[in-house]
């Protein structure tokens, strides 16, 4: 491609609210054949809220939110706003911390009000402490996932007591963008460190098939990697401080703009409004830029 084309073909980029890092990058969006796309703040609007709370039995749902919540205060993960955010408005003022550890994509454990409390992923919960959740809670957690919503295991001094269920909401444009992206030919993965039934859920709402869920932050950058070795050329996009390494292996790393900016610097084009059918004209303008001019 001559770099006139190129530059035009950026300069159009920017109209579409597409920011390209260099004119080289159009070259590469061409030869993509598959689009990771990270769950949740790509796909999902990010925006987590607290839905439900259910104790096990002798436990009280209020105490399981108060603890929850002022342990999840300490976080700056999603979840951990929507739990905190909503214990506040259904408990009052949270109980002091007094110490905090963050498990990145398992949970949070620390000591409030003199009991060690921890919330986070269920299996996470349930290894550390070596128990199952019950029957009830368990139920409770089925019903949460098939739903597409994410369940939080609650407890302390060593017994699980009760799960807190947040819930995401899918972009209202991430289901056009999912079928575009079919019809110019690539194949969209959703790729999370959610669990997999939860995953399955969104991705049957949106239209994607793949689904590669319960990777741990450090391990996104396999997955793509893999991809690659399996000779497939991925445009990864993502939002997350967890996605950047995946953004930068990948051989187009796409950052939603409203996202963090660890995932925008990583990344060879932004998408100015954080709408999914943006990917869509960038792979549209790329092939038209490219074949004017061939
Ligand atoms: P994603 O890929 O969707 O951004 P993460 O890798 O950040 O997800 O987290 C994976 C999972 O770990 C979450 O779905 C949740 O179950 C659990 N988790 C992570 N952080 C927290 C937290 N602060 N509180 C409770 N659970 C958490
Ligand atoms: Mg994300």
């Amino acid at each position: 491609a001559t770099p006139t084309a190129l530059m035009v073909g950026t300069g159009r980029g920017a109209q579409l609210g597409i920011l390209i890092k260099g004119p080289q990058v159009l070259e590469s969006t061409r030869q993509v054949d598959t689009v990771v796309l990270d769950k949740t703040g790509t796909v999902t609007t990010g925006q987590m809220r607290l839905v439900d709370v259910v104790a096990a039995a002798g436990s009280e749902a209020e105490e399981v939110l108060r603890l929850a919540g002022a342990l999840e205060d300490a976080s700056e993960h999603p979840i951990a706003k929507a739990i905190a955010a909503g214990a506040r408005e259904r408990a009052g003022d949270l109980p002091a911390v007094e110490s905090f550890t963050s498990s990145q994509g398992l949970g949070v454990s620390g000591v409030v009000g003199g009991h060690a409390v921890a919330a986070g992923r269920v299996a996470w919960m349930s290894e550390q402490w070596a128990q199952e959740i019950g029957d009830e809670l368990s139920s409770v957690l089925d019903e949460a996932e098939s739903a597409g919503r994410t369940a939080v295991a609650v407890g302390w001094d060593g017994h699980i007591r009760g799960i807190v269920v947040v819930a995401d909401t899918v972009k209202p444009t991430s289901a056009q963008a999912v079928a575009e992206l079919k019809s110019l030919g690539l194949r969209p993965v959703l790729l999370t460190g959610d669990n997999t039934r939860a995953a399955r859920s969104i991705a049957g709402e949106v239209g994607i098939d793949e689904v590669i869920a319960e990777v741990m932050p450090e391990d996104k950058v396999r997955v793509v990697r893999e991809l690659q070795e399996s000779g497939r050329a991925v445009a990864m996009v993502g939002d997350g401080v967890n996605d950047a390494a995946a953004l930068a292996q990948s051989d187009l790393g796409i950052a939603m703009g409203t996202g963090t900016d660890v995932a925008i610097e990583a990344s060879d084009l932004t998408l100015v409004r954080g709408d999914l059918r943006a990917a869509v004209d960038a792979v549209r303008l790329s092939r038209a830029t490219l074949s004017t001019i061939k």
